[in-house]
């Protein structure tokens, strides 16, 4: 008897993964612990607008992926953004020499991910604690103790200290996941009441707390906010604050900008800070997508292969080819 195959995460990984499963016939069942669909691709609605904390943008250089990309900004999910990028080191900016090519989900981020769930059967604000084997089938936990199921295989889509727990019941599996730490990254959002005076539409930063900013309204779709920058800290730094106060967060980012932007920044009208405590990878692996294929547990994500946006829906696609091929063998 065959029953549907779940999916844990809805981050693009997952997505990619569930839109190759579906295409191919399979019936799916997706799982988020978030409110939306996204993941560190999401935006969070503010007063000020949607703002972007994660994926700031991303780019290209896989040909399937490039294909796949014409085909979103065919349908309006994304849309090229030339930002007039600047590089900051040692207290000097310098326009940069950068010239790939950047695509944003439009209007927010999160345009593209729920672009790609359609009308994909999913349960948010669901955060599964558990992947158990029932009388035949897998079984999923949630932390309520609310169990789903039966399902014929699982794919956990998660970041892969979250991934490792989830795949307790495949030891091999679940050791070879928990081998990838992730690092944490605190991001800031600042608005200010008038544009700053500065050519800065995004910036790559050393030297300092901060490894990047970026003017958000300035993205294509965005518009209409007020002038509203996110800063991103680097892993180091957020390392060493991983539990300081939202506020001191704000205060301690707000004065690495200031100081790096070079023109008067005045005190913001709206702050807000996020931390990432899994928001990047350590290192690059070339795995595609880990699986156990005889007991029906597989596992995707940025941590597979390259740590970005390309990577995580190139282990999306990676692992529903494995699914696919052990069901046709
Ligand atoms: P995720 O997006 O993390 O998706 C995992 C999903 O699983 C989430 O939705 C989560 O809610 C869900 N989940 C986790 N545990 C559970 C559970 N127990 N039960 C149910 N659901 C669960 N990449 C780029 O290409 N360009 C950039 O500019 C860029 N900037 C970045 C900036 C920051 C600050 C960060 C943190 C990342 C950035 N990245 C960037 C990386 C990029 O965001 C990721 O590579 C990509 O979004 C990862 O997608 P994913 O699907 O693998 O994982």
């Amino acid at each position: 008897m065959t029953f549907p195959i779940a999916i844990i995460g809805t981050g693009i990984a997952g997505l990619s993964a569930a839109g190759a499963l579906h295409a191919a016939g399979l019936e799916v069942q997706l799982f988020d612990k978030g409110r939306g669909s996204g993941g560190r691709m999401a935006s969070k609605r503010t007063e000020v607008g949607a703002l972007d904390l994660g994926a700031q943008y991303f780019t290209c250089r896989d040909r399937r992926f490039a294909e796949a990309v014409q085909q979103w900004r065919d349908r309006g999910w994304i849309a090229e953004w030339q930002p007039s990028l600047y590089d900051s080191a040692n207290g000097t900016l310098r326009p940069s020499q950068d010239e790939q090519i950047r695509w944003i989900g439009t209007p927010r981020m999160s345009a593209l991910t729920r672009g790609l769930l359609g009308d994909m059967p999913v349960r948010f604000s669901c955060r599964i604690t558990e992947v158990f084997h029932g009388k035949q089938h897998w079984m999923l936990q949630d932390a309520d103790g609310k169990a789903y199921g039966p399902f014929n295989q699982v794919v956990v889509a998660t970041p892969s200290p979250e991934a490792a727990q989830l795949l307790a019941a495949a030891p091999k599996l679940a050791s070879s996941v928990a081998s990838v730490a992730m690092e944490p990254n605190w991001a800031v959002a600042l608005s200010f009441e008038q544009p700053l005076d500065t050519p800065v539409d995004g910036c790559f930063i050393q030297d300092s707390p901060l490894e990047w900013a970026s003017r958000n309204h300035g993205k294509p779709g965005r518009a209409s906010q007020p002038d509203t920058w996110v800063l991103q800290a680097n892993s180091r730094w957020t390392r060493q604050y991983l539990d300081l106060v939202k506020d001191q967060v704000i205060e301690q980012l707000y004065g690495a900008f200031a100081e790096m932007i070079g023109c008067t920044v005045p005190e913001p009208v709206f702050g807000l800070a996020h931390r990432w405590l899994y928001g990047r990878p350590v290192g690059n692996h070339g795995w595609g997508a880990l699986a156990d294929s005889s007991l029906g547990l597989y596992a995707c994500g940025d941590w597979c292969l390259s740590g970005r946006v390309e990577g995580a829906w190139l282990s999306g696609q990676a692992v529903a080819r494995k699914l696919l091929q052990h069901r046709a063998s």
